[in-house]
């Protein structure tokens, strides 16, 4: 059972051929085990997963039909609300918060039959890039114990790399899903804004956040795509826009044919622009990048030079944007409505400011402040406007670097997975790590991050692939052909 996939496991439980309580059974204590070694999780869910598998074989004995997700091990990142579990965001003012409802994307989980084994670790609030700023301590990547697995999202990464999950859902509001898939090894797909509903998504920077699967393969990630994607009139903001798949799409992006997944008679076309290789980007990640792009030009693909000098004002923009958002998002962290209230307050005042003092960390506290500073009058216009401009001028860029390109091919990351506490004191370095993915949350545009072996490399390391809005069938037609052409060598 070890190295089967979702979409496989899932045909295997419909066609009778596998007791999900066994799979349920075999994943929880995988999970347990990942536990131990990785601190993958912050709530295991045994007994959720057991009861779920129970109601899964009931219907398999009377005959019921099964959901695309029949028996999938699945872990939550705990930001995403599932009834009646811990939903902590690794912060200590809600490590007692218990959720009164299921996220949009869980129901959907749960309806096409997904095991939930357990809530996964993450920076606090999801902010940050290596899982070490969380309050239930940090999660070790399963490939090199001694190092960080990325962030925010960096348990559920940990937890498919491990085993101890086949899916995993996080959320990526600037790099989080991609940079601890390159980080751990894994696929983590960023969709396009709109394109998966985020009720029941604990609010970080709304504009930018999205819920994305990770997964071993291309073909686990469009299973999980299509079950959580869709219009939902509970999120605002989910579009009612939703590309078309072709009818098989699942099966046909299962097959084992490179060339049917060319976009016609021409090649495809691949834009490879200069900005992404520059300044702050790693020796070891320009080496693997160069060898990769060498490798693919032998097959069905054209390369394009383009240009997006924009790329330079990204991180600004990104963390002005999220801050501002973020500081109003928490606000609602005050005691009284949600979570921990801290004791022996003398007056209201103190209720909010010592409860807030005490439940939040350090790199949130910063994060608040620097978002109630760039939306102070007077300041509002020199920061906040200004990259509400750099966030309309960057999508132009794009947009138009689109008309000569299906993709835009960078590395995810701009080094390799880092050692505990080497990026701990020094906060901007840490938000460099997010230099090369935060113009598709800024854009709304759909990104994923694929592994990349390298023969001088024991670390892992990520390619992104950016795409136009609502393009992730093709989007994933091409990383089903990268993945083709991994496989090959
Ligand atoms: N690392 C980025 C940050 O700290 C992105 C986080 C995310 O995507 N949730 O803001």
């Amino acid at each position: 059972m070890e190295f089967i996939n979702a979409f496989e496991l899932a045909g295997k439980v419909k066609r009778g051929n596998i007791s999900v309580i066994e799979i349920a059974e075999l994943f929880n204590k995988k999970a347990k085990k990942c536990q131990e070694e990785c601190n993958a999780f912050i709530s295991l869910t045994p007994d959720i997963c057991i009861k779920q598998a129970e109601r899964i074989d009931e219907k398999i004995r009377k005959n019921e039909p099964l959901g695309l997700l029949a028996g999938v091990p699945l872990a939550v990142k705990d930001n995403i609300a599932v009834e009646g579990v811990r939903l902590s965001c690794a912060s200590r003012i809600l490590k007692d918060f218990i959720s009164p409802y299921n996220a949009t994307v869980i129901d959907r989980i749960i309806r096409e039959d997904a095991l939930i084994i357990g809530k996964t670790n993450l920076d606090e609030f999801a902010m940050g890039s290596s899982t070490e700023y969380s309050s239930f301590g940090y999660t070790k990547n399963p490939l090199d114990l001694s190092r960080v697995p990325g962030g925010s999202s960096g348990g559920s990464a940990a937890a498919v790399s491990y085993g101890a999950s086949l899916l995993a859902l996080g959320s990526d509001t600037g790099g989080s899903i991609r940079q601890p898939a390159a980080f751990c090894g894994i696929i983590g797909l960023k969709p396009t804004y709109g394109l998966v509903s985020r009720y029941g998504l604990v609010a970080f920077a709304s504009s930018l956040d999205q819920i994305g699967p990770f997964g071993k393969n291309v073909i686990d990630i469009a299973l999980l795509l299509t079950v959580i994607q869709g219009r939902d009139t509970k999120d605002s903001t989910s579009s009612t826009v939703i590309p078309e798949y072709p009818s098989n799409f699942l099966e046909w992006i299962a097959g084992k044919e490179k060339n049917k997944f060319n976009p016609g008679i021409r090649k495809w076309r691949i834009g490879i622009p200069n900005e992404y290789l520059q300044e702050g980007i790693e020796e070891s990640i320009r080496k693997i990048f160069d060898s990769y792009t060498k490798k693919l030009s032998g097959y069905e693909i054209e390369f394009v030079n383009i240009s997006l000098p924009l790329t330079q004002y990204g991180i600004s923009a990104y963390y002005i944007v999220a801050t501002a958002e973020a500081s109003s998002n928490l606000a609602r962290y005050d005691g009284i409505r949600y979570g921990t209230i801290t004791k022996d307050a003398k007056n209201m005042m103190e209720v909010f400011t010592r409860t807030r003092t005490e439940g939040f960390g350090e790199e949130v506290k910063r994060r608040i402040m620097l978002g109630t500073y760039v939306l102070k009058s007077g300041y509002y216009d020199a920061y906040y406007l200004k990259a509400l401009k750099i966030r309309t001028l960057l999508k132009r860029e794009l947009d138009k670097a689109f008309e000569s390109c299906d993709f835009i091919l960078t590395p995810t990351t701009p080094s390799l997975p880092f050692r505990f506490g080497e990026k701990l004191d020094d906060p901007i370095t840490m938000y460099m790590s997010d230099i090369l993915t935060v113009a598709s949350n800024l854009t709304g545009m759909p990104s994923i991050s694929i592994p990349v072996k390298s023969e001088n490399e024991k670390l892992p390391a990520g390619i992104q692939l950016i795409g136009e809005y609502f393009s992730e069938p093709m989007l994933l037609s091409f990383s089903r052909y990268l993945e083709l052409i991994n496989e090959e060598s």
